[in-house]
């Protein structure tokens, strides 16, 4: 397939491609459109055979559900039934934004694209592109992440370009998404509201919205249960190296790092994921990655999915990457890192 490849500006984009973009989603086809946190595989929510196409672009288990995305608070009512007061109070604090919200479905989604759930799973994203490419595509765009599955999620137009390139039919560039992580879930169709998977919204700031909130154990805590959200399931986000990640005092973490790389004999190809801080300190690494101060959350997160592409493209065998604890986005950062690594990390 022959894939069309167009750059717009983030804010004041052409409006002749955001049509032709319309145009493919309201005949069926698939397109990668920006968002405010990665880039998404956008097809119309409410065809079954568009979701199955989404599916098959990404190589996606068929059980991992889509998240429905909308340009419009009132919109919501089409796709999802009992809406109760909690989405709106939700809405009016984070909407536009990076916060998904799961509700029970209307007859009007297919199962095809819920995963065979009787929930939906809705976001209204706060990107100019992404809200005017929803509009002219009929308002239902049911959109995962934009990657082949497994990998990490793009956040730029060029990762959209090496995964999905020949396998759909355009692609929207706008440059880097300001986020890059993807959005926060909230389930409210139990009570208390749970939150199944952490984003730049989190904890405290639900709870300021909502009082009471429960987390999922599988994903926050130590249950070995299966996580609500399914896609939390499957090993996500992952290099092609492998990754593990250090924690521990920052002089201790880089030595350990440091001998690690030095004890190499089978001449590995070796990476390291550090803190602008301690850039300097692994000069025999074949590739260091400056992910940003170590007290910028929001570059990191903007950078994480970056950084590690940047590590397959390098040929890096071995990643071994700091802890990124922040205060307010260290959740969220440790909880793709940690995935990333496999559950591979070393306290030191
Ligand atoms: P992605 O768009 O690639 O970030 O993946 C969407 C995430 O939302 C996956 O982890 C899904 O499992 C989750 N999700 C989508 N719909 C639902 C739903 N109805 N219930 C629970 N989780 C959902
Ligand atoms: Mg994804």
């Amino acid at each position: 397939m022959n894939t069309i490849y167009e750059k717009v500006d983030p804010l004041y984009p052409d409006m002749k491609v955001i049509e032709k973009a319309g145009e493919i989603i309201k005949s069926g086809g698939l397109v990668a459109f920006p968002t405010e946190t990665v880039y998404g595989l956008g097809g119309n929510a409410l065809d079954e055979s568009a979701s199955a196409k989404i599916y098959e672009a990404k190589g996606r288990p068929s059980d991992n559900p889509l998240i429905v995305h909308i340009a419009g608070f009132e919109d919501i009512y089409k796709i999802a039934e009992d809406v109760p007061e909690e989405a709106k109070v939700l809405a009016k604090m984070f909407w536009p934004g990076p916060l998904t919200m799961i509700l029970k479905k209307s007859p009007s989604v297919p199962k095809r694209t819920t995963g065979g759930l009787d929930t939906v799973a809705v976001r209204f994203p706060s990107h100019p592109v992404a809200q005017k490419f929803i509009a002219a595509a009929g308002g239902y765009i049911a959109a995962p992440s934009a990657n082949i599955s497994g990998r990490p999620s793009p956040t730029n137009g060029s990762h959209v370009l090496s995964d999905m390139n020949g396998r759909i039919d355009m692609i929207i560039d706008a440059g880097p998404c300001d986020i890059g992580l993807e959005s926060t879930i909230i389930d409210l169709t139990v009570r208390p509201c749970m939150m199944l998977r952490p984003g730049y919204v989190n904890e405290k700031m639900l709870r300021d919205a909502l009082g009471d909130i429960a987390k999922d154990e599988a994903v926050f805590g130590n249950s070995s249960a299966a996580p609500k959200a399914p896609g939390m399931k499957y090993r996500h986000y992952a290099p092609k190296g492998e990754l593990t990640i250090v924690s521990g005092n920052n002089d201790a973490v880089v030595s350990y790092i440091t001998g690690r790389i030095t004890d190499n004999p089978e001449g590995l190809r070796t990476g390291v994921l550090s803190s602008s801080g301690n850039i300097g300190r692994y000069p025999s690494a074949d590739l260091v990655v400056d992910i940003g101060d170590a007290d910028n959350e929001d570059l990191i997160a903007k950078r994480l999915y970056d950084t590690l592409r940047k590590c397959d493209e390098m040929n890096i065998d071995r990643i071994y990457s700091e802890e990124f604890d922040t205060p307010s986005l260290g959740l969220a950062i440790m909880n793709r890192l940690i995935k990333a690594a496999g559950h591979n990390i070393i306290n030191v």
